[in-house]
This record gives C-alpha cells, structure tokens and sequence, in this order.
C-alpha cells in the first residue's frame, strides 16, 4: 500500500529522479517559477505516471512541474534576480505578490460576480453563476493531491488571502439552496474537495441529505484526486468509508456525480485509477471527465480520441474539453481558438457516438461558458460560430452568435462581433472586457479590481 508524499519546493530534491536528471538550471528554474505559481507534486504521479526518460516531453512532467518559460522573461528574470541576490522571505513574497497580481489572478470575474448572499451575509465559501448549479468551497478542501501548473485556481494556494473562497457553515448553504427552488446540484469544489479525509465531508453531505432539500437533486464532486492520487478510493484508510458516503447520496435518492479532471490519457494507465474507476462505479455514482486543452500537454487530436475511448472503456462518461483561462500561465499553454476547435472535431471524428457526450471547445468566461462551434464564411465573411452552453443568463443559451474571424484569438475577450456589429447579443446585459481594456490594465493604467467590478 503506498503511503502519501507530497514534494514541494522544500523537499523536491528527496525524488530520486529529480536529483538524478534535473540540471542546475531546471533546478533554479522550478524555483524562481515555483516562488509565483504552486508546486506540489507526489509519489505517485513521480513514480507512476511520469516517464523520467523522456521527462522534458513527458505530458505529466509538465502538468506537475514549473518551467522557466510558465513566467514571461520580465518576470521570470525579476524573481530570479531577487533569489540570485540572497533576497529575503518577506521581500520574496512581495515580489511573488506582484507578478500574481499581473497575472489576472480571478478570470471571469469570479471574484466579485457571484458570491451571493443571504439575510444580508455574504456567503463568502459560494459561488452561484448558473441557475441550476450552486458551487461550494468547504475551506478544508481548498488544495490538492498536486498541483497542475496550468490551474486558474493558483491564488487559492499560493496565501492570497483576499482572494480565497473557503467556508465553513453549511447551515448558511442549506439556506441558501433552500431559497434558490431552481437550484437542482451543488458542486463541491476547491481546490479538490476529495483531499478531505471522510469524517469531514461526511459532516458535509450528512447534513444536506438530513435537510431533505425538495430542488436539491444532484452533489457534484469536482476532483483530480482520480488522476493524482487514486488510492483515495483503494487503499487510503479511510477509502471504504467514502465509499459508502457515496451509497448514501445514492439511497437518499440524489444523483452522485465525480467530475473527474483528466488532462492526458497517460494518467488511465496505471492498474491503481482502474480500481478506483470501477469501486466508485460500484456505488451507484457517475465519473464524467473534464479538461482544458493545452499546448505541450494534449495539443493533438489523437490524444484527446485516445483519452476519450480510454474514459468510455473504464465506464467514464467524456463531458467537457475547456479552453485554457485567461490566467496564470496562460501564454504558456493556449492555443488559437480555431486550432482548438480543428484538435475538438479531429478527435470527436475519431470516437464512436458513445464517446461523443463531450462538448467543446468551451471558455468558461465571465457572461458563462462559450462553446466555438467552428469556424464558417457566411454572406463572404469569415465567422466564429458560437453559443452558449451555460449561460449568466439561461435565455441566451444554444442561441448561436458570429464573431468576426481571428486566427490569433485565443480567448472570448479577443473576439469582436461580425457583419459589422458593435456588440455580442447578450452584450446589453454583460459587456466583454476586450483585450484593448486588458492591455491598459497590464500596462498599469487601469485598476485591476475596479475593472473587474
Ligand atoms: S487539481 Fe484542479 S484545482 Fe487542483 S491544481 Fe489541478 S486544476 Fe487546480
């Protein structure tokens, strides 16, 4: 039974492989990267997962460990100057700060936009942007097994403390679910909230199935725990009883779904996430997959048909492939949004229809998720054709809209309307924060957080 070991910066050069392969300069590399973006890897993904010989090129590698090209040269060279200088703690971290704060550490305005609130509390552990779903960050689930270096949600882990959504109170939820009738799922979120051990989720869970919520039908677990760590549901001690936390859900009548997060088929391929497939399967509840599409990691179609007919073999329902947010390390790991929807339908031409429950590509940006449905001339012009799968708004859903063609677009705020058009339909409601507006906030001449409001 392997016992966990999570390597950080502090320890990472207790990995055999990492002492025997990492240069000097990959070192100092992870650890100026390392000081602005999360580190945290384990023994499983070193030991199962990577392939050492090939380690520079290998799709977990990088998913699991910082590079000098994740920062911008600018940034890159101001952190390293610091640690080359002997700089301290104190003056570190203010550096780090910075260059996270010009990283759009909250994309989508998430931050401001949709922390509700009831009897005039703010619920600060909450995010409600679609009607149906209520999304919940118990704050003992605000981290995870490793660290994915693309995660939009790098601020929760890195002690931006005004940034962080995490709370305890569930009566606050319970509440609050009992006033949205139309509220059908809550997704437990964070971080990955199965990192909890489950004598603390099963306070969480107990308590909504004794509410007996009527519109709460389905609780939605958003994890990668599948992928980085799967004896959580083999071998860990407390493996069985989450199990059985599970059959519960399922007795009270609620559907029990994982959003399982996998970024590369590599990650299906060990006997242990097999296990852990089937077991929870066993209980009744349902493994749908998630991933945003990323250069270096899964830019190609046949990985993405691969991963797909993978998922479907073990009894994973394909869900969603995301477009990588506008944060973090962004010009790392985007691509064009053309680019995106040619590897999208390429794959899905390659699986058969059972696999192709998938949607995408997907932006989840602020007026809600945006699904390129590809790219087509109409009345001789060039077009995005578009839609909404979720929507702010429910009434702007699958109304398809046209952008005007970029090759270089890789994200929303990139896209301007076509046929001459000065505004996106739903625009009226939720005006797009463009690229020109963007430019002036990295150049500093725009407050951030007042942008964002
Ligand atoms: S598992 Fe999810 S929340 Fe955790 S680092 Fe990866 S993307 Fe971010």
């Amino acid at each position: 039974m392997k016992k966990y070991q999570a390597y950080t910066l502090r320890n990472y050069l207790d990995i055999p492989q990492a002492r025997v392969h990492l240069s000097e300069e990959e070192r100092f590399a992870l650890e100026v990267v390392g000081h602005v973006l999360p580190f945290k890897t384990n023994n499983y993904v070193v030991e199962e997962l990577i392939d050492w010989s090939r380690y520079r090129d290998d799709p977990i590698f990088i998913l699991t460990f910082p590079r000098k090209e994740m920062l911008s040269p600018e940034h890159f060279d101001e952190m390293a100057a610091a640690i080359r200088g002997g700089a301290g703690k104190p003056e570190i971290r203010l550096i780090a700060n910075k260059i996270r704060m010009e990283l759009n550490p909250h994309p989508a305005g998430q931050l401001s936009r949709n922390v509700p609130a009831i009897d005039g509390v703010k619920l600060t552990g909450v995010q409600h942007k679609y009607r149906e779903t209520v999304l919940f960050f118990p704050s003992q689930g605000q981290t995870c097994h490793a660290y994915c270096t693309f995660c939009f949600r790098w601020p929760q882990f890195v002690g931006m403390n005004e940034l962080k959504f995490a709370m305890r109170d569930t009566e606050l939820v319970i509440k609050y679910l009992k006033s949205q009738p139309l509220a059908t799922d809550i997704l437990f979120t964070g971080g990955d909230p199965l990192i909890m051990k489950t004598k603390v989720l099963r306070t969480y869970i107990e308590s909504l199935i004794d509410a007996r919520i009527p519109n709460l039908r389905s609780i939605r677990f958003g994890t990668k725990a599948l992928s980085y760590w799967p004896q959580r549901f083999t071998s860990d001690e407390d493996a069985d009883g989450l199990l059985r936390l599970f059959e519960k859900v399922r007795k009270a009548g609620m559907h029990l779904a994982l959003m399982a997060h996998f970024n590369h088929p590599n990650e299906l391929k060990t006997e242990e996430v097999r296990k852990a497939v089937s077991r929870i399967r066993n209980t009744g509840a349902i493994i749908r997959t998630q991933s945003p599409i990323m250069r270096h990691i899964n830019d190609k179609a046949e990985i993405w048909a691969q991963m797909w007919q993978k998922q479907v073999e073990v009894g994973c329902v394909p869900y969603y492939m995301f477009v990588a947010r506008d944060t973090g390390a962004q010009h790392y790991f985007a691509l064009p949004l053309e680019e995106a929807w040619n590897i999208f339908r390429k794959a899905y031409q390659q699986v058969s229809g059972i696999a192709r429950t998938v949607r995408g590509p997907s932006m989840s940006a602020g007026p809600g998720k945006v699904q390129v449905l590809g790219v087509s001339e109409i009345a001789g012009e060039k077009v995005f054709a578009l839609q909404f799968i979720q929507g702010r708004n429910p009434d702007w859903v699958r109304r398809p809209f046209f952008a005007r063609y970029d090759p270089e677009a890789i994200w929303l705020n990139d896209l301007y309307p076509a046929f001459g058009k000065e505004k996106f339909f739903f625009e009226t409601e939720f005006p797009v924060q463009r690229k020109a507006m963007l430019n002036l906030r990295q150049a500093g001449g725009l407050n951030y957080k007042a942008a964002m409001n």
